[in-house]
């Protein structure tokens, strides 16, 4: 398939993380003329990343080095990165997209794959930044296995908070839940199965007011006692936040389905309900957020590009015909 965009290209993908620089390096090989528009350094979360353990294929390395790698990679099939910040996505009267970022240009395309991904919430506590990767973590499945026979604190109420709590016991010797109020959010089922867990031990109307630590990493927290006020401490090895994540998912004028939680509903091929938009890695609703799964989204997504640029091409023939 020849580039068919005189005006534009044929697919710009918004964010150049693992997600990003995967479709880039796909479409490159589909021969499709594609746009990756990213406001950072290609890489997205994983130049948040110390270590990476589960990206198969690499026992072991460092999230700017995996970054520099898929980036050359991409590179290598002819990635077009610039670097700009997209305020709005637009479907035009005439299906194709408008992409308009910060710098005030608008480029155009026929399809759009986002992978803009998303924002762990913060504490914005003292320490929190600080300790980030040295201690503090956002992610059990990425982080939990360096913490093997610690003891740690999941701060948060809802499902993500209290699921994770329950997958890091498998490492920890003791998790305890640090919740703000009496009761959790979680939903009823995942509640009980971490309350007949023995290693997790609730603690109760409790506000982190800053994560302390040495050179060493993490070494306790200081709560509040959101009902008296009074302070305690709690000595952790690490401290994993589920306060909440919020998919960058507001870019698209116009409604593009999307679950209670903002993330994109797409079809098996990562189609959101805009015809041509297309949604891959964090950004997308789905059971789990890693690297490998960004990945095969965006693969699915890049393909599927050019099977719908195709059909769209053979229903303009087939209109210009009848
Ligand atoms: C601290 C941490 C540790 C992790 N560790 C691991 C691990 O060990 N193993 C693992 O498998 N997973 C890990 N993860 C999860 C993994 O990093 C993500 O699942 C993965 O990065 C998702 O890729 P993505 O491309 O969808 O999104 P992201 O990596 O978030 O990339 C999105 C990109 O889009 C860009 N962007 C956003 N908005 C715009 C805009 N408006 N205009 C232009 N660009 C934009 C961002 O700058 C970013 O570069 C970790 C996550 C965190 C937060």
């Amino acid at each position: 398939m020849t580039p068919n965009a005189p005006n534009g290209y044929d697919v710009i993908i918004v964010g150049a993380g693992p997600a990003g620089l995967c479709a880039a390096m796909y479409a490159g090989r589909g021969m499709l003329k594609a746009l990756t528009i990213e406001r950072g350094a290609p890489g997205g979360e994983l130049l948040n990343t110390d270590l990476i353990e589960d990206y198969i294929g690499f026992e072991s390395i460092k999230g700017w080095e995996l970054a520099q790698k898929m980036t050359e990679h991409a590179k290598k099939f002819g990635a077009e990165i610039v670097t700009d910040s997209v305020e709005r996505i637009r479907k035009a009267e005439d299906g194709w997209f408008d992409v308009a970022t910060t710098r005030g240009k608008t480029y155009r395309a026929p399809a759009v794959i986002l992978t803009a991904g998303g924002t762990p919430v913060k504490l914005g506590v003292p320490g929190e930044k600080e300790y980030a990767g040295k201690g503090v973590s956002y992610c059990a499945v990425c982080d939990g296995a360096f913490f093997k026979g610690e003891v740690l604190a999941v701060v948060g109420g809802g499902d993500a908070a209290v699921e994770e709590a329950d997958y890091l016991t498998r490492y920890a010797t003791k998790v305890y839940i640090v919740h703000r109020r009496d009761q959790l959010r979680a939903s009823k089922i995942i509640q009980e199965r971490a309350f007949a867990n023995p290693k997790i031990e609730m603690v109760w109307n409790k506000r982190v007011l800053e994560i302390k630590g040495t050179e060493r990493g993490t070494d306790h927290l200081v709560l509040e006692d959101t009902a008296t006020g009074g302070r305690a401490t709690l000595a952790v090895g690490g401290v994993f936040i589920f306060v909440g994540f919020r998919p960058n998912s507001g870019l698209v004028e116009g409604h593009a389905q999307h679950d209670a939680a903002g993330y994109f509903i797409t079809d098996e091929r990562m189609m959101t309900s805009i015809p041509g938009l297309f949604a891959a890695g964090d950004v997308r609703s789905q059971l789990t957020r890693q690297i490998t799964t960004a990945v095969g989204d965006a693969t699915t997504a890049a393909i599927a590009v050019e099977k719908y640029l195709a059909a769209v091409r053979e229903r303009e023939k087939a209109g210009v015909a009848s």
